[in-house]
């Protein structure tokens, strides 16, 4: 039996909405996904799929072209809509790129902010339903808290089991009055080729003064930072601040910039250092690798780490992050310290949960045999939840 487990970056409406909605995250050729775009019957009149991940993106001109057609890519930083699409989201050759985003109305590529643009069109599922969803498939894997990413309702989240720490997000990145937790969002992602890097590559959505701002509201504020340039604003805007700030992801960082990292919360996702692999190796420098993924490094700094999954982007199942963190060199202490203890101070739950010890809640997985082994009974404040 171990502690419940704690993501403590994952996304829960939208890994709803990807169970409920077509999956192409097993899709290995864009061949693949026009013939399951083609099969799948309009919900609404549309076809929304989520998940795909291929080498190059594509162009929409081989989708089916009768009803409009929605594609998130699986980091949700980009999408792909059909010429419908496109038109009811008033996008046609020659649109400016919103603040924030990028369009490519030739191949129906839209990055960042831009996706904005076709979701505003869409039929939206309802949220409470995804969250529900969602929570049922965390429960049935051991997760007993998970920290919403990107909560822009917190009422979706009333009367779970599931215990939950919001980050509440609000699309103009203004500080929030009254929040405990803030998301803001940096830049975009190392897939979307949206990563704001130092040498200028990739999209900004903000700068250090804007986090800083935030911070004097008194919120914990949760910077998704995931390129060079993005960490270090993320690390300026934190410099100096009281509180338990987090920079999520914290994927590529400049070797200067490491030992900075002291008394923040890294909030990173081991699966996503073996899912960039071989992007790494195409797109950064030497320098840029050295810096990525710096688990060990950071635990020198002074950094305290808390994992996640980032599901939907990757699995929920914590033997996965598991495993993840183990081929990169953690030990098996750090990692599961990561995954409860860890994750629990990043939530300010580290008195309540994170740990079996008399006097706190009694949230537990259950495994089978000897962890990594299948959970098969989750219990959350005493209570058997799944199993
Ligand atoms: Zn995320």
């Amino acid at each position: 039996m171990l502690p419940g487990f704690i993501d403590a970056h994952a996304h829960l409406a939208m890994l709803g909405e990807l169970l409920l909605s077509l999956d192409l995250s097993k899709a290995r050729t864009f061949d693949e996904i026009v013939a399951r775009v083609a099969a799948q019957a309009p919900r609404d009149e549309w076809v929304v799929g989520r998940g795909w991940d291929l080498p190059e993106f594509p162009s929409h001109e081989r989708l089916r072209q009768d009803v409009p057609v929605w594609l998130w890519r699986k980091d949700a930083h980009s999408g792909l809509a059909n010429a419908k699409a496109l038109a009811l989201a008033g996008i046609r050759e020659g649109t400016p790129d919103p603040p924030g985003g990028r369009i490519d109305a030739r191949t129906g590529m839209l990055y960042e902010t831009a996706t904005e643009l076709v979701e505003r069109v869409a039929p939206p599922l309802d949220a409470r339903t995804c969250v529900r969803r969602a929570e049922e498939e965390a429960l049935r894997l051991g997760v007993t808290c998970v920290h919403d990413a990107c909560v822009t309702d917190a009422g979706t989240l009333d009367g779970l089991r599931l215990r939950v720490h919001p980050m509440l997000w609000r699309p103009d990145q203004r500080p929030i009055p009254g929040a405990r937790a803030m998301k803001l969002f940096m830049d975009g992602s190392l897939g979307s080729g949206t990563a704001w890097m130092l040498d200028g590559r990739g999209v900004a959505r903000l700068a250090a003064a804007d986090v800083r701002a935030c911070v004097e509201s008194g919120a914990q504020v949760c910077v998704h930072a995931i390129g060079t340039r993005a960490v270090r604003e993320a690390l300026e805007g934190l410099a100096g601040a009281e509180g338990r700030h987090r920079i999520e992801h914290a994927q590529h960082i400049d070797l200067d910039d490491i030992p900075r990292f002291r008394g923040v919360i890294a909030s990173m996702q081991p699966s996503h250092g073996i899912a960039d692999e071989r992007m790494m190796r195409e797109r950064l420098s030497e320098r840029e690798r050295r810096g990525s993924y710096a688990f060990r490094a950071l635990l020198e700094a002074g950094a305290r780490l808390a994992f996640g999954s980032d599901a939907p982007v990757e699995t929920i199942d914590p033997r996965w992050t598991y495993e993840c963190a183990r081929r990169q060199g953690l030990t098996d202490d750090e990692t599961l310290r990561a995954m409860t203890t860890d994750a629990a101070y990043a939530a300010f739950m580290e008195r309540d949960v994170g740990m079996i010890r008399p006097g706190m809640r009694a949230d537990f997985a259950v495994c089978a045999g000897e962890w990594p082994s299948e959970v098969v009974m989750t219990i959350v404040d005493g209570q058997v939840v799944a199993g």
